[in-house]
């Protein structure tokens, strides 16, 4: 004993389960809605994502703005496939249109980079006829080849610059959901594989001059 007065409430048991059932409850679904959407994205990103129509795009998020790159640093999560939640349809169809926008004409996004702290990317597939854009939800790279390329790569968050790295793999194995929720495993190479390296490192607060910092730092320490 401390010392200290500790008072006790005893509750009838009933009321107990009552109680803890009452806390789960607000903990599961207490933070995820907004003025009575239904979503896996927190209310915040639902007001930043319904604020605009589908053909809107949104803010790019950049590395020089000390709020944003706190952000853009932070860890996304994983994210429901449900074809019947409006804040996802809106969602992927703005991320397009800021990829796709006149001033960015980028190759690939990751949500993280419009302030979205959720597992989707999209990703312009050079490796099929037509070249399309395509969405991804929760990727994953399962495996990495030994064999790397050399690729010239910039980075919508990260402005006026582009840099040449040669650590990207040649080939990755991925696995990702699809809108509707189908669990797809696909094998990649070359300059698309770069794009999904680069998108998915941003999923996980990575960005591209960190490869290219621990390639000079490689390189130094060879010397
Ligand atoms: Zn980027």
């Amino acid at each position: 004993m401390n010392g200290s007065y500790k008072r006790t409430i005893l509750y009838p048991q009933p009321m107990k389960y009552i109680l803890s059932f009452s806390v789960i409850c607000f903990i599961l679904f207490g933070c995820s809605s907004s003025k009575g959407i239904k979503s896996s994205f927190s209310s915040q990103e639902v007001n930043l994502i319904m604020h605009s129509d589908s053909i809107t795009p949104m803010r790019v998020y950049k590395i020089n703005n000390k709020k944003d790159s706190l952000l853009l640093r932070t860890k996304s999560t994983y994210i429901k496939p449900d074809l019947k939640d409006p804040v996802l349809q809106r969602f992927v169809k703005r991320l397009y249109a800021t990829v796709r926008d006149s001033i960015s004409m980028g190759v690939g996004i990751a949500a993280p980079q419009v302030g979205v702290l959720k597992n989707i990317i999209w990703v312009q597939r050079f490796d099929k006829p037509d070249m399309p854009f395509e969405v991804y939800l929760n990727p994953k790279i399962t495996k990495y080849s030994k064999k790397t390329q050399k690729v010239k790569e910039g980075c919508l968050s990260i402005p006026n610059r582009s840099d040449t790295l040669s650590s990207r793999s040649l080939t990755i194995s991925l696995e990702y959901d699809t809108m509707e929720g189908v669990h797809i495993t696909d094998t990649v190479e070359g300059f698309t594989s770069v794009i999904f390296q680069h998108e998915i490192d941003h999923l996980h607060g990575i960005l591209y001059l960190d490869h290219l910092q621990k390639e000079i730092k490689e390189v130094s320490n060879s010397n």
